[in-house]
C-alpha cells in the first residue's frame, strides 16, 4: 500500500489552493474530483472589500487580500499566465443612504487606498473604489489541475464514502494517508461526517453578453455587476437563489438580470447572451468558513463555507490551515463553535 500525507476531496478553489500549498511544503498529496462542473469554475471571481449597503470593509480584509494577491502572483509567475485581473470599480449611488454612506467612507482614514472619489459628473454618483478586481477562475483550475496530473497525484474520481476505510488504518482504495481534507464546496451537505454543519447554499446565475458599445474598462456594480472580459464580452451577474438548489439556468434568473441591466445608467441594448451558467455557492449561516477536524474523528478535516468571497479568503486560509495541520497552531475558522450544539456530551 502507498502511504501519502492527505487526501484531498475536491478540486474547486479550495482544494486547488491547498493542495498547492501542502505541496509547496513537501507533503505527499493526492487530489480526487468528480470533474462536474463546479461553483468556482462558474464564479466571477470578483474581490471587492467594500460591499453592501453600508459600504463596509470585509473583516479582516488588511490581511487577506495581501495574502490573495501574492498567492496569485506567485501561480502567474510559476505558469507564465495573468490569473488576477485588476480593475477599478464604480459602484452606483442610486439612493440616500449609500450616499451618505460614501462620503462617511471617503472621510474615514481607515478607507484609505478602497475608496478613491465620487465621480459625479455626469449623474447618476458613482463611488470608484480601488484594490478591486477578478479572478480567472476556470484557467486557474485547469492549470493546476494540469500541474497535479503531470504530478502523479490527480485522479478523477466520485468519492463514494463507503469506500473510504477508516480503521485500522484510512486508507482509500490502495492508498493510506494521514488525514482526509474535504474541500467539496456545497456537496458538503450530503457528506455522512460533516452535513450537520450549519451550510446556507445559494444558487447564482450569470450571463455573458457580447455587446458593440464604447464602455470604459471598470468594473460596474449596480447591485448586479458587470465586468469586462475583453472589449467585446462582459459578465453580468449574479443571481442569489436559497431555494432551487440545483445547477440549472433558469430563464427566471436571466430575465431578471436583464431587467436589472435596464434599470443601471449603461446602454447595452444590442447586446446578446451568449452564455449562462448557474451553480451553487457554499454558504454558512454564520457567515464565516468551517474549517477543522470532526469532533469524534480527527483524521477527516473539512475546508469549506468560503461562501461569496473564495477569491479573497482562500489563499491566506489555507495557508493557516496548513500551519494547523504541519505546526499544530490553531484552525482558523475552526468548526468547533458548533461542537457543543451538535455533539452535546
Ligand atoms: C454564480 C456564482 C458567482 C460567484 N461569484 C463569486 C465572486 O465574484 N467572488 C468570489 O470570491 N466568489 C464567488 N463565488 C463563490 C465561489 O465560487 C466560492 O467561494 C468558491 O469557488 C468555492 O470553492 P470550493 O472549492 O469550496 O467549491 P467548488 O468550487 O464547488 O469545488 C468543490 C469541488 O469538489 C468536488 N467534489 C465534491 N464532492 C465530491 C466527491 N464526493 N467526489 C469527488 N469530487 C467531489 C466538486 O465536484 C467540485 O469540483 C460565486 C459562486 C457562484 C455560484
Amino acid at each position: 500500500m502507498n502511504n501519502l500525507d492527505y487526501l484531498i476531496i475536491g478540486q474547486g478553489l479550495a482544494g486547488s489552493l491547498l493542495a498547492w500549498e501542502l505541496l509547496q511544503r513537501g507533503c505527499k498529496i493526492m487530489v480526487i474530483d468528480n470533474g462536474l462542473e463546479n461553483a468556482t469554475q462558474v464564479a466571477a471571481g470578483l474581490i471587492n472589500p467594500v460591499t453592501g449597503m453600508r459600504l463596509v470593509k470585509t473583516a479582516d480584509v488588511e490581511h487577506l487580500l495581501p495574502c490573495a494577491l501574492r498567492c496569485y502572483e506567485q501561480l502567474s509567475q510559476f505558469f507564465k499566465q495573468d490569473f488576477y485581473i485588476a480593475k477599478p470599480m464604480l459602484r452606483l449611488l442610486n439612493n440616500e443612504l449609500l450616499l451618505a454612506n460614501a462620503h462617511k467612507r471617503l472621510a474615514d482614514p481607515a478607507y484609505d487606498g478602497y475608496v478613491k472619489t465620487i465621480i459625479n459628473n455626469p449623474a447618476p454618483p458613482y463611488l470608484e473604489q480601488q484594490q478591486t478586481g477578478y479572478l480567472q477562475t476556470r484557467l486557474l483550475l485547469s492549470c493546476l489541475k494540469q500541474y497535479f496530473i503531470e504530478r502523479g497525484c490527480y485522479r478523477q474520481s466520485v468519492l463514494n464514502y463507503q469506500d473510504l476505510q477508516l480503521q485500522p488504518t484510512l486508507s482509500w482504495q490502495t492508498i493510506s494517508f494521514k488525514k482526509i481534507l474535504f474541500c467539496e464546496g456545497h456537496h458538503a451537505t450530503q457528506n455522512p461526517w460533516f452535513s450537520w454543519l450549519p451550510f446556507q447554499l445559494v444558487k447564482g446565475e450569470i450571463l455573458t453578453l457580447q455587446h458593440q458599445s464604447q464602455l470604459p474598462d471598470v468594473i460596474y456594480n449596480f447591485g448586479d455587476w458587470l465586468i469586462p472580459l475583453d472589449k467585446q464580452r462582459l459578465r453580468l451577474g449574479a443571481s442569489f437563489d436559497r431555494e432551487h438548489l440545483n445547477t440549472q439556468p433558469t430563464l427566471h434568473a436571466k430575465n431578471t438580470l436583464l431587467k436589472a441591466l435596464k434599470l443601471s445608467p449603461i446602454n447595452l441594448d444590442q447586446a446578446t447572451v451568449i452564455d449562462h451558467q448557474a451553480n451553487i455557492r457554499p454558504c454558512t449561516l454564520d457567515k464565516q468558513p468551517f474549517i477543522g477536524e470532526h469532533p469524534q474523528l480527527s483524521q477527516l478535516a473539512i475546508f469549506n463555507g468560503f461562501g461569496a468571497k473564495g477569491s479573497l479568503q482562500i489563499p491566506k486560509l489555507c495557508k493557516l490551515f496548513a500551519d494547523a495541520l504541519l505546526n499544530q497552531t490553531p484552525y482558523p475558522s475552526s468548526i468547533d463553535r458548533y461542537y457543543a450544539t451538535y455533539f452535546p456530551h
